[in-house]
C-alpha cells in the first residue's frame, strides 16, 4: 500500500535526524584550525569560477586576498574588471601578454611563467594574505615551465593560516598528494560542443 503524506514526512524526518547526527559528529571531530590547500581540476566547467567564488567569500569578511592568473590576459574577464574596479585592495597579478596559445614560443612563455611565479611566491610568503588564488597554475607544471619542487615547497611552507586555491586541468600526483581538498569537475555536458559561443558574465 502506498505511504500516506504523514508517513512520508515522518520517514523523511527520521532520515534527516540520522544525517544530522552524523554531520554533527563530523563537525565535532574537526578540531584543526589552519589554512587549506585546494586543487580544483578536471575537464568540466567551474574551476576558476569556484576559485573566484572563494575570493568573494573572503572579501566579504574583509580578508586579504591575492590572485595570480597564469594564462588569461589576452581577453579581459569579468573577474578582472570586478577586482580592478570594486576591489583594488586585492593583490592581483596576471601573466598577461607573455603567454598565448598562438605564440608557442617556449622561451618567452617560460620567461612569462617565471615572472608570474615571482608574484605568486611573494604572496605565498606573506602571512597577512588569508587567501591566494593561483588560477590556471597547473598548466605551468604540465608544460614544465616552472620547477615542480620549487612550487610544491612554496605551497607547503606558506603561512599556517593561509589558504590557497589552485585551478586547472592536471597538476600532477604530487600536487594532489600535498593538497588538502581536491575536486575534479567532471564534464557531463558543455554547450560549446553544441556550438554555443562563450558568454560574457558566464564564461569570461
Ligand atoms: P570557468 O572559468 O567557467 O569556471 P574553468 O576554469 O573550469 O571554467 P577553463 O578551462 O579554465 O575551465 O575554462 C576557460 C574557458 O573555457 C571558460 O570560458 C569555460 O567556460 C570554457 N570551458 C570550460 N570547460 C570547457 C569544456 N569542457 N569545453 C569547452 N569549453 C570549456
Ligand atoms: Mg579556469
Amino acid at each position: 500500500m502506498a505511504k500516506t503524506v504523514e508517513e512520508k514526512n515522518a520517514s523523511h524526518k527520521r532520515s534527516m535526524e540520522k544525517q544530522k547526527t552524523k554531520v554533527d559528529a563530523k563537525i565535532e571531530e574537526a578540531s584543526t584550525e589552519r589554512g587549506i590547500l585546494l586543487l580544483l581540476t578536471g575537464n568540466g566547467k567551474g574551476k576558476s569560477s569556484s576559485g573566484f567564488g572563494m575570493v568573494m567569500r573572503a572579501l566579504g569578511y574583509q580578508q586579504k586576498v591575492g590572485v595570480v592568473q597564469f594564462i588569461k590576459g589576452v581577453q579581459l574577464s569579468g573577474e578582472e574588471l570586478f577586482i580592478r574596479d570594486k576591489h583594488p585592495e586585492v593583490d592581483f597579478y596576471q601573466m598577461g601578454t607573455g603567454f598565448t596559445w598562438d605564440t608557442q614560443d617556449r622561451t618567452s612563455d617560460i620567461e612569462a611563467a617565471e615572472r608570474t611565479w615571482k608574484e605568486a611566491a611573494r604572496m605565498l610568503a606573506d602571512e597577512t594574505i588569508n587567501l591566494v588564488l593561483l588560477d590556471e597554475m597547473t598548466y605551468m607544471l604540465a608544460y614544465k615551465y616552472l620547477d615542480e619542487e620549487i612550487i610544491l615547497s612554496a605551497l607547503k611552507h606558506r603561512p599556517y593560516e593561509q589558504s590557497v586555491v589552485v585551478t586547472g586541468r592536471g597538476g600532477g600526483s604530487k600536487l594532489i598528494e600535498l593538497a588538502d581538498t581536491v575536486s575534479e569537475v567532471k564534464e557531463v555536458k558543455h554547450c560549446f560542443k553544441a556550438g554555443v559561443k562563450a558568454r560574457k558574465g558566464v564564461d569570461f
